[in-house]
């Protein structure tokens, strides 16, 4: 059962594909990382089986980044030669190099999910607005600044300046420290449904799923689309 909304006054979003749409972003910078290094030639394969490979492996690194299982440079340095070594490729040192461009292009992508700007307008008149999102300092920080997003929000908390990344409880009572917020006040909004959902709803907040398909095993609050929430606040 989802709780009330009523009382609510700080709403803390998520950033990557839930306000900066990270799939189209970062899978523009793959497609042209794949035809300039020429990895369908090197990998035997296409862009779109590349790409799914590519995520998975990148998912299952982030997951255990966030067990502190291994550091942001082992994440970094290793993320293309292991999607690589999946189509028996191997190759460190052009996948330091593809590192190097993705890094410095990737962030630089412009697109916002729709509606994320006349959404945030909304908001933002009748309440503070928040991010908390797990990811690198300097990569998230161009994101927000090259789309316009910085002056919509009070706080923005990135996981590696805090060593604490979501779903871990204290990095959303780091949040409400940020705020001044109480935590019946606090609502998460956000697309990954460990570490945005039951974290938050394990830290006591209310929760909005933000899912582009109606979730089959989840009878909580969600949204379909970001102008969904100007129906809930
Ligand atoms: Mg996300």
């Amino acid at each position: 059962m989802a709780r009330d909304l009523t009382n609510k006054k700080h709403l803390f979003f998520d950033l990557d594909d839930t306000l900066w749409d990270f799939e189209k972003n970062s899978g523009h910078v793959l497609e042209q990382l794949f035809l300039e290094f020429d990895l369908a030639d090197k990998l035997k394969t296409d862009f779109s089986t590349f790409h799914s490979t590519y995520k998975k492996t990148n998912l299952q690194l982030w997951i255990e980044y966030s067990k502190k299982e291994i550091n942001k440079e082992y994440l970094r340095n290793h993320r293309f030669n292991l999607a690589f070594k999946q189509f028996n490729y191997d190759n460190y040192n052009e996948n330091l190099l593809i590192t190097e461009h993705y890094l410095e292009r990737g962030p630089k992508g412009k697109h916002l999910k729709d509606g994320c700007i006349d959404t945030l307008e909304y908001l933002n008149k009748n309440y503070h607005l928040h991010i908390i999102t797990n990811g690198f300092k300097e990569v998230q920080a161009i994101k927000i600044d090259g789309c316009g997003l910085r002056d919509y929000f009070k706080n923005i908390i990135i996981s590696e300046e805090h060593n604490l990344s979501k779903p871990e409880e204290k990095i959303f009572r780091l949040a409400e420290t940020f705020a001044d917020a109480k935590t019946e006040e606090c609502v998460m909004i956000g697309d990954n449904f460990e570490s945005d959902i039951v974290g938050a709803l394990n830290a006591g907040w209310e929760a909005i799923y933000y899912t582009e398909q109606k979730p089959e095993s989840y009878s909580g609050r969600h949204i379909l689309n970001l102008t969904d929430l100007k129906k809930l606040f």
